[in-house]
């Protein structure tokens, strides 16, 4: 018997739709014949989802959307699955796809304000051929960046929200001159928290243009250590880990000790973790393994 191949995908586009409810209920009809599972957020001002399902299907799914004119030059970003990814298939209607905590004064529309797409190519050109001085903004949550991050990057260590960017801006102020490329899975998170860095009065941004998943699959394991962090259940992924050349970044959280193994775990105090923990601190029985669950960004 021919074994079963499993793709994930990733997708996002700020549009303007007229009846959310109306494109949920067509989503979920068209998942649920295609048996996918994973979940996606629309709202008026656009959709982001991820789904998992077998190969063939994700790739009718990609194709039913080529055809909706509000869809068709939506990018996915695809990767390997295991059929393992998501519990189940979760639709729904939200006031934004992706959230910053703004006062009313403040708020911007995505589809005007943001910075200039950097692509994949640029960047590694940027950071390999040209001397120019920039800096690259991470705009993931730190227990993203810990397991993953692009070589002398920004981290905001005390991010543990996206939707927090706005309190940790500050600790950057002092590079509103410069030249900034921001960073995140897929793009997403740059989308809106470029021009928020726009608004908020640097000069010259840039986004990285569909994301490190993409920057990844054109160049893994060079500019970009370590794993990147997922939203399902693989936690992690990367492209060719097994090359000499994957570094692993990621620090276990109780001895210290080179490692990239993601767990959730409870600590001898019954504290539960979502983070780094080797194996050795595991079969010791110094922590242990509590079950896993889904964490999200927004
Ligand atoms: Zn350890």
């Amino acid at each position: 018997m021919e074994e079963k191949s499993y793709k994930v995908i990733l997708f996002y586009k700020f549009v303007e739709l007229e009846n959310p409810k109306q494109l949920r209920d067509q989503q979920y009809k068209i998942c649920q014949e295609l048996g996918l599972k994973g979940r996606t957020l629309i709202s008026t001002e656009g959709v982001n989802g991820t789904f998992e399902g077998e190969t063939e299907n994700i790739n009718k799914y990609i194709e039913i959307m080529k055809t909706d004119s509000r869809f068709s030059d939506v990018v996915f970003k695809i990767s390997p699955g295991d059929g393992l990814a998501f519990p189940k298939l979760t639709i729904k209607v939200r006031k934004e796809v992706v959230t910053l905590d703004l006062l009313e004064t403040e708020n911007f529309d995505p589809k005007e304000i943001k910075a200039k797409y950097l692509e994949a190519e640029q960047l590694h050109d940027w950071i390999h051929k040209e001397k120019k001085e920039f800096y690259i903004v991470d705009m993931r949550n730190y227990y993203e960046a810990k397991v993953g991050k692009f070589a002398g990057s920004i981290i905001f260590e005390s991010l543990k929200n996206f939707r927090e960017l706005p309190k940790v801006i500050n600790e950057i102020d002092h590079l509103k001159d410069k030249t900034i490329v921001t960073v995140c899975t897929g793009g997403i998170r740059c989308d809106r928290g470029s021009g928020f860095l726009l608004k908020h009065g640097f000069k010259d941004v840039y986004q990285l243009h569909h994301g490190i998943v993409t920057y990844m699959e054109k160049y893994p394991n060079e500019d970009f250590l370590g794993k990147l962090y997922v939203f399902d259940s693989r936690v992690m992924m990367g492209f060719n880990l097994d090359s000499k050349d994957h570094q692993i970044i990621g620090k276990c959280e109780w001895c210290g000790e080179t490692s990239e193994n993601y767990v959730n775990y409870n600590t001898p105090q019954g504290e539960r973790k979502h983070g780094i923990c080797c194996q050795s601190c595991i079969s010791k029985g110094v922590v242990s393994l509590s079950q896993q669950n889904y964490y999200s960004y927004r």
